[in-house]
């Protein structure tokens, strides 16, 4: 047959779009060209299961696509009741005309969060820090391997939000507040969806991934709102145009060039400086989406709207439903409203509003996924890997991701590492709490204190280490007799909004976690962890405090933050975000005018072999082999890397490991450097800061 009309071949089952031997372009053209507009209407909705009024529902409203929103969990929560759950509920969609396969979608934005018994990966922040992009990618790929054996091919993650203002609650989801970290850790979508082509998507271990919050969802206004409440979380983004491409933009381009498959818009607002138009929510911004993100940087998969989002556009229903969709939206999450959302799309289609191109597109480019996800083909859960969710293998990655994210932000008299035979007195409320050293988004929405789910806490990990060690929830009164003391302080588990509201929406320590700092550190010597999402304000503290760890929230290894007390391995993690002295100075970023923070963006002392000796000489060494490096492409990668650790441990050696103001914008600038895969210039800028210490 000639090429541009080439044959149709008709699958055995029947239609060609069900021939999985013709091209996806083409299965799509074949079924598009006989939905009904009920039937495409129903492509573009996601409803959340609880919603359903039935199951037969599905069918009823040709429903394209369900949801499990934070803690929507089958009973009881096994990965086996999550397979039978999710194939119920493809059943009813194989009971439809074509039976066109769902396509369910779950947050699993640290490992395959939701079900019991998962490996919990550090959040992003700890991810982040790590600055490891085999590693981000291996995280990426655990996570879609247990996702899928339970019968779900697409996860509402990563968030390639940088975060500017670490009051946001969501700071913990950021890679970082660099751009050009939150780019290099993109490698987690390579992991999750396999090549960018799409090709390794049908396999049982890949899943389509999400890059949200589109776009500068991380840079919302503090403080603006006129309720009284804070705006942080789904405020205004206001920021020139500049700032805009660079910051924001930026990780959305990388995750299209690494083919994600799907977009989801942000619920706050976009006020871009200089422009007319004023703050124009997100989910109506057809500059952005249509204009930007699918014309100019050339997305062809597809964006899904966030929960409920629509609903805050001003105006109507029908209003809301018509600005969405002509914006670019192809997929709303509505999430109960799916039968007037059906409706009102068709009617607004019928009135004109909506042109037919628009929905054909929609609908288009939803199917394509599905057809490489091989959904048609094999609609059911392929549970021969529902043995890995929670494996041993996994939790080795978990492992290790957790003990690279730890960052080792002062440690006076080399208190760190711990060794075995040493007497250590634990305390603090972080210290024995897997719910909270794993945050939110973990089994429920906002995450619990508690056992919730299996792993091991802080202090099972010390304790797999030392057989001396004396846990103390309250840190009382210790007594003297103990070589060092290790508390763990920090948050309490949250998701979205402004963070750990029971705490104060400030960055500030609860008294207690103040009073055990106080009371153990002025006992003994002693090294304080904080589990957090983000900084918290130590202040003046840090005089009194030996050794400090920003431990991020780990996950449910415990074990790996053990490692690097112990010195199994090395501290490596470098700040993913600025320290903040205050919250006066919030909110304070890499490459601000004045930038006079506790702890510089990129700091992390590292416990890692002996310094290189040689000084100067073995900086330039470094200088030499950082050029031979960058002409091989290896900027922005471990091998890179490798090579500025190096320079950071001499400048470190030189030091002492005390933060001085001569290293501290050298460092953070070196750090950035290194990102952008400027390798001469990161070791240059270390040279600088050799020279004046
Ligand atoms: C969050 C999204 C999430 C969605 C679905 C929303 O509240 O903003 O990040 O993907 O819920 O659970």
């Amino acid at each position: 047959a000639p090429k541009e009309n080439p044959q149709v071949v008709i699958d055995a089952h029947g239609l060609p779009y069900q021939n999985a031997k013709l091209p996806v372009k083409q299965r799509v053209a074949d079924l598009l060209a006989r939905m009904s507009p009920a039937e495409k209407a129903g492509q573009m909705t996601q409803a959340e299961r609880n919603a359903l009024r039935s199951q037969g529902d599905i069918a009823t409203y040709d429903l394209g696509s369900l949801l499990s929103g934070g803690g929507s969990v089958p009973t009881p929560n096994t990965p086996e009741a999550w397979a039978k759950m999710t194939d119920a509920y493809q059943l009813r969609a194989q009971a439809t005309r074509f039976q066109i396969p769902l396509i369910y979608g779950v947050d699993a934005v640290h490992g395959h969060n939701n079900v019991i018994g998962s490996t919990i990966m550090p959040h992003n922040i700890g991810i982040g820090a790590g600055r490891d992009p085999k590693l981000a990618e291996k995280t990426g790929a655990v996570t879609a391997n247990e996702v899928r054996a339970t019968g779900i091919p697409w996860d509402f993650a990563p968030c390639v939000c940088v975060t500017r203002d670490e009051r946001w609650g969501r700071s913990y989801e950021a890679y970082g507040e660099d751009p050009a970290l939150v780019e290099a850790m993109e490698t987690v979508i390579t992991g999750m969806q396999g090549s960018p082509s799409g090709k390794d998507l049908a396999r049982n271990d890949k899943v389509l991934a999400s890059a949200k919050h589109f776009v500068g969802d991380g840079g919302t206004e503090f403080g603006s709102s006129t309720t009284g409440s804070y705006t942080i979380d789904q405020g205004v983004t206001k920021v020139t145009r500049k700032e805009l491409e660079a910051v924001h933009l930026a990780p959305f381009a990388e995750s299209v060039k690494r083919g994600v498959g799907t977009v989801m818009p942000s619920y706050s607002s976009l006020d871009v400086l200089g422009d007319d138009a004023g703050p124009v929510k997100m989910h109506a911004n057809a500059e952005m989406i249509n204009g930007v993100l699918k014309d100019r940087m050339g997305f062809e998969g597809f964006v899904i709207s966030d929960w409920q989002a629509i609903d805050q556009i001003p105006g109507d229903y029908a209003s809301d439903v018509r600005t969405s969709v002509n914006a670019g939206l192809d997929m709303i999450m509505v999430p109960t409203a799916y039968q007037d959302f059906t409706k009102t799309l068709q009617d607004e289609v019928t009135a004109g509003r909506i042109k037919q191109a628009r929905i054909d597109d929609a609908v288009s480019r939803i199917l394509t996924q599905k057809f490489r996800l091989g959904l048609f083909e094999k609609p059911y859960a392929d549970t021969s890997n529902l043995d890995k969710v929670g494996s041993a293998a996994h939790r080795a990655v978990a492992r290790e991701a957790a003990a690279k994210s730890q960052v080792l932000l002062k440690n006076d008299g080399a208190v760190l590492p711990l060794k075995p035979s040493q007497k250590v007195y634990v305390a603090g409320s972080n210290a024995d709490d897997l719910g909270n050293q794993a945050g939110g988004w973990t089994i429920s929405w906002q995450g619990a204190s508690g056992a919730t789910t299996t792993g091991t806490t802080i202090l099972d990990g010390i304790e797999k280490n030392t057989s001396s060690a004396t846990w103390s929830q309250d840190a009382s009164a210790p007594t003297a007799g103990y070589d060092a003391g290790v508390v763990v302080v920090g948050e309490k588990p949250y998701a979205e909004g402004i963070g750990d509201v029971g705490n104060g929406h400030d960055l500030e320590l609860t008294d207690a976690d103040k009073k055990a700092i106080d009371t153990v550190c002025a006992a003994m010597k002693c090294a304080v962890l904080v589990v957090s999402g983000r900084p918290q304000l130590i202040g003046d503290r840090l005089g009194d405090i030996d050794a400090l760890v920003a431990s991020w929230l780990p996950g449910t290894e415990g074990d790996g933050v053990a490692d690097v007390l112990y010195g199994k391995r090395a501290f490596t993690g470098q700040l993913p975000v600025t320290w903040p002295k205050s919250e006066a100075q919030l909110p304070v970023n890499v490459g601000d005018a004045t930038y006079d923070p506790q702890f510089p963006y990129g700091w992390g002392l590292t416990t890692l072999r002996k310094p290189p000796a040689g000084g100067e000489a073995t900086l330039t060494a470094l200088a030499v082999a950082a050029q031979l490096a960058e002409r091989a492409g290896l900027g922005r990668t471990s091998a890179g890397k490798e090579i500025v650790d190096r320079a950071r441990l001499l400048v470190q050696q030189r030091t002492g490991g005390k933060l001085t103001a001569a290293v501290s914008k050298p460092f953070a600038e070196a750090d950035h450097l290194l990102l952008t895969g400027d390798l001469t210039g990161a070791v240059a800028r270390l040279r600088a800061a050799y020279r004046a210490v």
